[in-house]
């Protein structure tokens, strides 16, 4: 079976169990947390168990390395309906050890882009457009100053309440343990 076919396919017996039933909860986070982590496979369950965190608790925002890279974009923009639409009070920035975004060569990439049939001419139509694709693609060398950059980002914006406090941890990918890098009760 195809990898689709088998979800549906498992869907529907989830349903036929009512296994969604000790699932059910709020959309308001019950501890008032959001989280910014990266979609790292190793974090899925590891994280959240972690942390204490179960669903209903908090609000989970992930993206390839945990990154706010603009302070007008998405991460930022849903991070701002949590705290204004779904009273959360508190965030927190978690960058892991042995990411792949501290990996990440934006050279590279695109070369794996063209040999996937992406053309050099829509690369350079891009970048003619104003695209500059190797800063977008870029990662971090070290997740320390990721994170606080990252949490920089989200304290300095224009439109954070100012008694919302941003903390930044690094958590590790095998064991879980976290590592405190940014306490957001220092700085309101
Ligand atoms: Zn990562």
């Amino acid at each position: 079976m195809r990898r689709l076919d088998e979800i549906l396919a498992y869907n529907r017996h989830f349903l036929e169990q009512k296994a969604y039933e000790q699932f059910q909860t709020t959309k308001f986070p019950d501890k008032g947390l959001v989280v910014l982590s990266c979609m790292d496979t190793r974090l899925v369950e590891l994280l959240p168990k972690a942390m204490n965190l179960r669903n209903g608790d908090f609000k989970l925002i992930k993206n390839a390395g945990a990154i706010v890279s603009h302070p007008f974009g998405s991460i930022m923009r849903s991070i701002l309906v949590a705290i204004y639409e779904l009273k959360a009070e508190e965030v927190c920035v978690v960058g892991h050890h042995d990411c792949g975004m501290s990996a990440i060569d934006p050279d590279r990439l695109v070369a794996k882009m063209k040999e996937r049939g992406v053309s050099a001419q829509t690369i350079r139509v891009l970048e003619h457009a104003g695209v500059d694709l190797r800063r977008w693609l870029r990662g971090f060398a070290q997740v320390e100053e990721a994170v606080k950059n990252s949490v920089a980002m989200i304290r300095n914006h224009p439109l954070l309440p100012r008694d919302v406090a941003v903390h930044g941890l690094i958590i590790d990918p095998h064991t879980g343990k976290l590592e405190l890098v940014e306490n957001g009760y220092d700085h309101r």
